[in-house]
């Protein structure tokens, strides 16, 4: 059994999930969107120990935090290999669209590969490559839940105008790959509220494209 907590943080309000494996108390942070100081004493403070840092894709309002948490907690952070352009790109997006001084992230320090598996505790986590919003972008899989990224939200999907995204390639990761996954499978999307794959499969927008 897993336990979630979500934190929305950072300057586009991004949605960074702690999920707890309830047994061994073992944690993954899937996303890290900011490093304001109460969002990483929550964590220090709770009772999770925090063992890997998942990287839904490498836009800055994702892994903005990632050094300060890298530091705090000492723990392997993963993204495709495929957005490192993305966290290339970063400082001068973070410039662009949030007008703030360029930060380099650094703290990224592992690759995530299709289909790879972790564990928290004894729960699985899968890597679910979606490629479209970004080159690299992964969903994340743990315990019939599933951790979206940008490439679905409620209703919608990424955009794919930005450097590298690709509308055909977003549609065929959500059709061919989320929408295959059972209907009751939640799905915490990197901005805004939860969903289903069932309710996603009626009503989103990429059904009709
Ligand atoms: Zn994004």
């Amino acid at each position: 059994m897993i336990d979630i907590k979500t934190f929305v943080e950072g300057p586009i309000d991004a949605n960074n999930y702690l999920v707890t494996d309830v047994d061994s108390k073992e944690a993954v942070l899937i996303d890290c969107s900011s490093s304001r100081l109460e969002f990483l004493t929550e964590i220090k403070n709770s009772q999770a120990k925090l063992k890997y840092i998942l990287l839904t894709h490498g836009h800055f309002d994702h892994i903005l935090g990632v050094d300060s948490f890298k530091n705090e907690f000492g723990v392997d952070t993963y993204i495709s290999k495929d957005d490192l352009s993305q966290v290339n790109l970063a400082p001068q997006m973070l410039q662009m669209f949030a007008g703030l001084m360029p930060v380099e992230i650094k703290g990224i320090n592992k690759f995530i590969e299709d289909g790879a598996e972790l564990k928290i505790g004894e729960t699985i986590i899968k890597a679910i490559a979606t490629p479209g919003h970004t080159k690299g972008g992964m969903c994340y899989l743990i315990d019939g839940k599933l951790f979206s990224g940008d490439t679905l939200f409620q209703g919608s999907i990424g955009r794919c105008d930005l450097p590298e995204g690709n509308l055909n390639s977003i549609a065929s990761s959500i059709k061919e790959k989320l929408f295959t996954l059972p209907e009751n499978t939640e799905v915490f999307p990197g901005h805004g509220d939860k969903t289903s794959i069932g309710y996603e499969k009626k009503f989103n927008e990429i059904v009709n494209y």
